[in-house]
């Protein structure tokens, strides 16, 4: 039988990525988004399938419709974008999670959250396994994102014990590639757009901070090799790439593919920035016999094709 499978934040960036995926799989597909960060222009390509459908909405507020499975990924992700209205990313995350769950108990739908490495917060343990509680502020100018995402984490593992429900939780580390949004303010597209336009690399702080890059199409391996597991693993279950980089290493990277002449420019490093980051991937690749296969190189490659392309337009 056909899965009827629901994308939440399915015009995004990841979640455009996952409607292709799922549609090579003959699955039919169900695209909601609200277009806060995310646009048609992503999806577009998809339109004239008939196993595709895309629906304007904004899951704070309930939504009745049919599904045997839900990858529940609507979530501002740039801070830059869930900084700009806090509150509607609290909401999000936390009301949107209760209504998706709501939603899975009424269909008895299996559901997927895409959770973040940031319910680690700035860690003490490196790298990071699932077992970590995390050090988060709560009250700071991230709180809304990092909080959001571990109360939805909560309401995951509530509506398990309390209603049985058929849960998966990824916690998903830093992921770039093609339909990032140039002007997100993520460090991989920044640099990249930066680069191409010839203006300054912007490294915030020393550049001496870390982070571990997962190509965009190795996430989305995880991601539905996860939702397939069997019933009764519920995660939560890091997906990222632990190749670590300093983001300094990473502004000379993409210097030297993109052959830009662009400076690189000191600017002040953001309030609570994490000092490191590199997933403890042990638990998927025992589990989901997965991991990244995507070099950094290669993947800026195939991201800085797009970002010319989109550029040139
Ligand atoms: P994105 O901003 O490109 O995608 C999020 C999508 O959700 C957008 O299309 C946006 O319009 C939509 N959306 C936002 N609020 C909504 C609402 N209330 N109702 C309906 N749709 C809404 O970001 P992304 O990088 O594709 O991230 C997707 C998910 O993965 C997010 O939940 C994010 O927290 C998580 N994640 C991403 C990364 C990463 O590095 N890309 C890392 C950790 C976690
Ligand atoms: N909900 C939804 N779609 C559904 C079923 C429920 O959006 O198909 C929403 C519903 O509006 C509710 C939330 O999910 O606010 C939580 O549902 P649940 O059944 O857990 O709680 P209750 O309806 O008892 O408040
Ligand atoms: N960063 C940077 N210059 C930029 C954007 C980001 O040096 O133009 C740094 C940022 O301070 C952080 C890292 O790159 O240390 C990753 O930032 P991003 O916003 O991509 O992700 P997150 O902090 O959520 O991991």
């Amino acid at each position: 039988m056909t899965q009827r499978v629901l994308v939440t934040g399915g015009a995004g960036f990841l979640g455009s990525h996952l409607c292709e995926r799922l549609l090579a799989e003959d699955c039919d597909v169900l695209c909601v988004d609200n277009f806060y960060t995310g646009t048609k222009r992503n999806v577009v390509h998809l339109a004239s399938k008939p196993m595709f459908e895309l629906m304007r909405h904004d899951i704070t507020f309930p939504l009745y419709v049919e599904c045997d499975r839900i990858y529940n990924l609507a979530c501002p992700a740039s801070p830059i974008h869930y900084q700009f209205d806090p509150v509607q990313t609290t909401k999000t995350s936390v009301h949107g999670a209760i209504n998706m769950l709501g939603l899975a108990k009424r269909t008895r739908a299996r559901i997927l959250q895409a959770s973040t490495s940031e319910v680690y917060g700035d860690p003490e343990v490196h790298p990071q396994t699932e077992d970590y509680w995390g050090r988060v502020n709560p009250i700071g100018p991230r709180s809304c994102y990092d909080e959001g995402k571990r109360c939805a984490e909560t309401l995951f593992f509530d509506y398990q014990r309390q209603h049985g429900l058929d849960i998966k939780v990824v916690r998903i580390f830093n992921t770039y590639g093609p339909r990032m949004l140039p002007n997100d303010g993520r460090v991989v597209s920044n640099f990249i757009v930066q680069a191409l336009r010839g203006e300054p690399i912007t490294l915030y702080g020393d550049g001496a901070q870390t982070r571990s890059f997962c190509y965009v199409d190795d996430l989305i391996d995880g991601m539905v090799r996860m939702m397939n597991t069997p019933q009764g693993f519920y995660g939560p279950l890091n997906l990222g790439n632990p190749v670590e980089f300093t983001i300094r290493e990473l502004a000379e990277k993409v210097l030297s593919l993109t052959g830009s002449k662009s400076r690189i420019e000191r600017k002040p490093l953001p309030q609570d920035d994490p000092r490191q980051r590199q997933p403890d991937i042990a638990l998927a690749k025992g589990k989901l016999d997965w991991q990244p296969k995507v070099a950094l190189e290669d993947g800026l490659k195939e991201t800085v094709r797009y970002f010319r392309e989109l550029l040139a337009q």
